[in-house]
């Protein structure tokens, strides 16, 4: 009766079959028998109601047997409608059409919903982003004006206690400077709005100052500082210093935090390079407390801190190798870790740069 009318027509020969093409078929509509070999109709309806709501298909029972009894059975069994034996095929077909006119028009709900869902989180990332990036931005003046104060009251006459004082202030204030900073690139690069700067730039004294400023905490904790620049690698280069060097003390400022005794090298060596450019491998490798293997994967995730960072044995963030990744990323390269627990670890970036003026240098 349903074929000639448009409509394709799948039959099952008991509840089981039926279950099995509902699970294979795409199907709109199940018109159900109550009485079947095996599991009978209201099963059936459980069934599809439960294991496959997802597909929101319609049921409707037909049978002789629509006493009250059964009706309240059809009911609570989750069937949509259900239809006496002998019955009218026009009722029938009008029935079907009704349901699935209310299916489609559900369909077309839900889907309305949940576009306007999406769009109004997206309009609330893109608010929440902004703010961020507003607040990181006007945060940063009273901080440098705190900062420039700081350095101010320094050149005054003080003792010795207030310029302990002093120096505690003027580093909590440039930590705050750097995670503000940070958290500005980040929001930056999430909403595509980081520009690297291109300014030439002589890779030994960018690498030597930074190593000589982390050199001090790692000399105040007993450990060797090694840095070394393979013969091979140009010095000048076009690119953004800052940048570059922000990732670089970021891995020997981890390596320096995560050891206690040894060393912690850095080693820029050539990977490749055409006329105007050179790929270099940076390699940061510590003897501190490793990362067990279980973990390697997760440390470049946002606010992730293993080894008991989170319970403050070590101060930090979380957000260091999140932001190097993505800046060593949006430098073109790539960056990694290989860590063996307790005997240390070798984090690693390349880097595309564009080379600058002369080239060749001493080892
Ligand atoms: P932070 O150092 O501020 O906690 P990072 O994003 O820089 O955040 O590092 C994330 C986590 O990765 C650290 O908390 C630490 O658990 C682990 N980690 C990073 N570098 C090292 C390292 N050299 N040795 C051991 N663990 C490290």
């Amino acid at each position: 009766m349903l074929s000639p009318r448009g409509y394709e027509v799948v039959t099952a020969a008991d509840g089981l079959d039926a279950l099995e093409v509902i699970r294979r078929e795409h199907v709109d509509i199940c018109l159900l028998d109550v009485m079947m070999p095996g599991m009978n109709g209201f099963e059936v309806c459980r069934r599809i109601k439960s294991d496959y709501h997802h597909l929101n298909i319609p049921v409707v029972m037909i049978t002789s047997l629509m006493d009250k009894k059964n009706r309240i059975l059809a009911i609570e069994a989750g069937s949509e409608d259900y239809i006496s034996k002998p019955f009218y095929i026009s009722e029938v077909l009008a029935r079907i059409k009704m349901l699935l006119q209310v299916k489609s028009q559900n369909e077309r709900i839900c889907q309305e919903n949940l576009e306007s869902a999406k769009e109004q989180a997206e309009s609330g990332t893109r608010a929440k982003r902004q703010f961020l990036n507003n607040m990181s931005h006007e945060l940063r003046t009273p901080i440098n004006d705190v900062l420039g104060l700081a350095q101010l009251l320094e050149m005054t006459d003080l003792d010795q206690k207030q310029r302990d004082y002093m120096e505690d202030l003027r580093q909590s204030g440039s930590n705050l400077l750097t995670l503000v900073n940070d958290i500005l690139d980040l929001s930056r690069i999430e909403s595509g709005k980081l520009e690297l700067e291109r300014t030439e730039f002589d890779l030994r004294s960018e690498t030597t100052s930074s190593v000589n400023q982390l050199s001090v905490s790692a000399h105040e904790k007993g450990l060797e500082v090694e840095s070394l620049i393979d013969s091979d690698v140009p010095l000048l280069f076009n690119g953004d210093a800052g940048r570059l060097r922000h990732i670089f003390t970021n891995l020997i400022g981890n390596a320096i935090k995560f050891t206690t005794k040894g060393s912690v090298a850095l080693h820029i060596r050539m990977e490749c390079e055409n006329d105007s450019h050179a790929t270099l491998r940076f390699i940061i490798r510590d003897t501190g407390i490793g990362i067990a293997s279980d973990k390697l994967e997760m440390i470049f995730d946002l606010f992730t801190q293993v080894n008991g960072a989170s319970n403050r044995s070590y101060e930090g963030t979380g957000l260091g190798l999140t932001l190097s990744r993505q800046l060593v990323e949006l430098m073109g390269g790539r960056i990694g870790v290989e860590s063996i627990e307790g005997e240390g670890s070798i984090f690693w970036f390349t880097s595309v740069l564009e080379k600058a003026g002369r080239c060749g240098a001493d080892a």
